[in-house]
């Protein structure tokens, strides 16, 4: 597009950006634009990687309220680290708590395998706080809702609910699951319900008897009632401290609950709506908590039966596999949980997200056309993505049985379903050291 054919779609575009043109042929601007819709964890690390690197960058998020609440502990992948590095942001691996094993516990709380694998947890809101401190706060616009995307051989756009358009040389979708931007690009890609949920809670270290902490608190920690999955670890408190005495335990109880009614019953919070897309932990319904509660304690050793009985405002969480064929479309990209999503298992869902903001910045940088950059970037971590999606279906497999044994529809005769030993020892590992023969 030539410079009048691009002022003509400005105009028409109502944009309140100005572009600052250089020169009207050739290299059209000296600093190139991305516009991010999407200020989490993928969103921030993509805004701040571009920023150093040269580009001016809007981050467009939806929510008014910092996104801190939101999460509980993550184990950081090597390549999670590399890139928060990339974007500024360094992060000590003696500031997390370390994790020297994984142990599991039947019934009866004996401890019946074990395998020796050193980690560390860190906070989701501590990544999340530094990675939003560190980028320019005028580039970051909270409650900007997008509604809609558009993209012409020159530039790309968004639009918010409120008419207001912001334009740039690309658009990055960083906007999560139910993406917006994925919707408009290939609207077929939708999340898959896998047949499980979780049930997700935490607990103060200070509401935990001191043997569980003694026992627990340096450990990812499972159990396995027939066809279901406990996992519990230690993550940080409070304004991410991470001392002992300060710290949390965080479990995710995973359980098999058909689609339908069923899982429709789970979603109906105490104001009588369906959540579909989620629902929020203080709408989950009273007697749901109580009788889960109840079954903890037919089901799990009594000492974390205990600590699940005293975990306050627990919640549920459906499980997706979420797979795109591409990572975008002439100037318009997606990543992180927008492009795919891998059930938990893995642990790798900002790590991936992560991969994905350096992957496409190295490949902005290698090619001079936006859309040269975003076709490279989408062959390599579509690759990825889906290895990714794949390994942690693997671990998944694990609930292809159902409670009393049988197998479900999705029971796949040429994987068949892992178990225990399986997933204590390959839960959470790094990517890289997934090899052909686990899969
Ligand atoms: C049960 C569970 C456990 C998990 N545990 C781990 C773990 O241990 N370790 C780990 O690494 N990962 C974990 N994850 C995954 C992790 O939370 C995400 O993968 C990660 O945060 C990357 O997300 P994202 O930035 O791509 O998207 P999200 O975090 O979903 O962010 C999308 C953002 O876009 C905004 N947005 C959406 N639509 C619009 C719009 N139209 N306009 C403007 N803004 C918009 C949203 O408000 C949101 O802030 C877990 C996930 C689940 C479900």
């Amino acid at each position: 597009m030539n410079f009048q054919e691009r002022s003509r779609f400005r105009k028409a575009s109502c944009s309140v950006e100005v572009w600052i043109v250089l020169e009207a042929v050739g290299r059209e601007r000296a600093v190139k634009k991305a516009i991010i819709v999407g200020g989490s964890m993928g969103g921030l690390l993509a805004g701040n990687i571009l920023t150093r690197e040269g580009w001016t960058v809007e981050v467009l998020e939806r929510s008014r309220e910092g996104l801190e609440a939101r999460g509980a502990g993550i184990v950081p992948q090597r390549s999670l680290l590399a890139a928060l590095k990339r974007a500024g942001v360094i992060v000590r691996p003696d500031i997390g708590i370390r994790i020297e094993k994984r142990v599991a516990y039947d019934r009866t709380g004996h401890a019946f395998a074990s395998h020796r694998y050193e980690q560390f947890a860190t906070s989701w809101s501590l990544l999340y706080n530094l990675l939003g401190q560190n980028f320019p706060a005028e580039h970051f616009h909270a409650g900007a809702n997008v509604v809609a995307v558009g993209q012409n051989p020159g530039s790309a756009t968004v639009t918010l609910d409120n008419g207001v358009t912001f334009e740039g040389d690309l658009v990055i979708g960083a906007d999560g699951m139910r993406s917006m931007i994925r919707g408009a690009l290939f609207p077929k890609i939708q999340p898959r319900y896998v047949g499980y949920l979780a049930w997700r809670g935490m607990l103060e270290e200070r509401h935990a008897p001191p043997d569980f902490v003694d026992a627990c608190f340096s450990a990812l920690n499972f159990s396995f009632p027939d066809g279901e999955e406990l996992i519990g670890y230690p993550v940080a408190g409070q304004n991410s401290n991470v001392e002992p005495g300060h710290r949390r335990f965080n479990i995710m109880w995973y359980r098999p609950i058909s689609p339908g009614a069923e899982l429709r019953d789970m979603f109906t919070g105490v104001d009588g709506v369906h959540h579909e897309a989620g629902i929020p932990p203080s709408l989950v319904r009273p007697e749901l908590i109580a009788t889960m509660k109840k079954e903890a304690h037919e089901l799990f050793p009594v000492i974390f039966a205990n600590v699940i009985d005293r975990m306050p405002g627990m919640f549920v969480q459906a499980i997706y596999d979420l797979e795109a064929d591409h990572m975008g479309e002439g100037r318009v990209a997606i990543i992180g949980d927008a492009a795919f999503v891998a059930r938990p298992h893995c642990g790798a869902g900002v790590s991936k997200a992560a991969d994905d903001a350096a992957s496409l910045a190295d490949a902005l940088a290698r090619h001079d056309r936006v859309e040269d950059a975003i076709s490279a970037f989408s062959a390599e971590r579509t690759a990825a993505g889906r290895a990714a999606v794949r390994w942690a279906a693997r671990l998944g497999s694990y609930f292809q049985m159902d409670p009393a044994g049988r197998r479900r529809g999705d029971f796949d005769p040429k994987h068949p379903p892992v178990g225990p030993d399986f997933i204590v020892k390959y839960t959470g590992i790094e990517l890289s050291e997934v090899t052909e023969d686990v899969l």
